[in-house]
């Protein structure tokens, strides 16, 4: 890790007036979460056709079968976030943050203690109701799911739950996605962490933020689609470098 490099990222970080941040699984995967799209992520074990949302509006009883075997294996153990989460939940308490867009669906940046990430592809612990759109929390759902409630129903309407997820073939959401495009609009530096930038519509959140002028700051260990726009590329663990960066920002060291 380069230490100038670090002081320089985290003047441009001090002296922006708002910044915005961008995570994608590679924050997760370094809190021990599986990958999804890597060579042996979990798309070489389960058949992404299975969570298509055709499938879960043709058979809900086969989809939350899978389902629940998906949760345990990826959310089975207890995860908890990591140094990466925790310092960008510091750059945001110490008012050097504006707002955080994640591709992450495990919520670990709210329990690090960030206010409201706009998570684009959704919360896995959540459900959503597919009659009266109500949210609730997921553990005790899959809890009726395992002892035999399949599909899971709304309490209040009556109609299918589903996980709160965006699924194969379906939209993100509107709204979350235009407050993420009008954050990168707006924004004097960009952080980009842990996300290969090239899945659009993800890729062009940095993109954009770039073309109108900000800053762009990439962490990730491999080289990624928009390094080329970057005025910092570290290609490192996500974990060791944020953390310095949010220390230099916040002690000025
Ligand atoms: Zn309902």
């Amino acid at each position: 890790m380069n230490e100038q490099e670090i002081a320089a990222a985290a003047e441009a970080i001090r002296e922006a007036d708002t910044v915005a941040a961008l995570t994608g699984a590679g924050v997760s995967t370094a809190s021990g979460i599986p990958d999804f799209r890597s060579e042996d992520g979990i798309w070489t074990e389960y058949d992404p056709n299975d969570f298509h949302i055709r499938r879960f509006r043709a058979d809900p009883e086969g989809f939350w079968d899978d389902r629940i075997e998906l949760v345990e294996d990826l959310f089975g153990g207890n995860f908890e976030p990591n140094a990466a989460h925790e310092a960008l939940a510091e750059l945001e308490a110490a008012g050097h943050l504006d707002g955080l867009v994640t591709q992450n669906v495990d919520g670990l940046h709210q329990q690090a203690g960030t206010e409201e990430p706009i998570e684009i592809h959704g919360n896995g612990q959540r459900v959503a109701c597919t009659g009266c759109n109500r949210r609730f929390e997921a553990d005790p759902v899959f809890e009726r799911v395992r002892e035999g409630e399949v599909p899971p129903t709304c309490e209040q309407c009556g109609e299918v739950l589903k996980p709160d997820v965006v699924l194969f073939g379906e939209q993100l959401p509107k709204h979350e996605l235009l407050s993420a495009q009008s954050l990168s609009k707006d924004t004097d530096a960009y952080l980009a962490v842990g996300s290969s930038l090239t899945v659009e519509p993800a890729a062009s959140l940095p993109r954009i933020a770039a073309k109108n002028g900000a800053t762009l700051i990439i962490v990730n260990l491999d080289s990624t689609g928009l390094s080329g726009l970057a005025e910092f590329d570290f290609r490192a663990d996500v974990t060791e470098v944020l953390p310095a960066i949010a220390d230099a920002v916040v002690n000025g060291t």
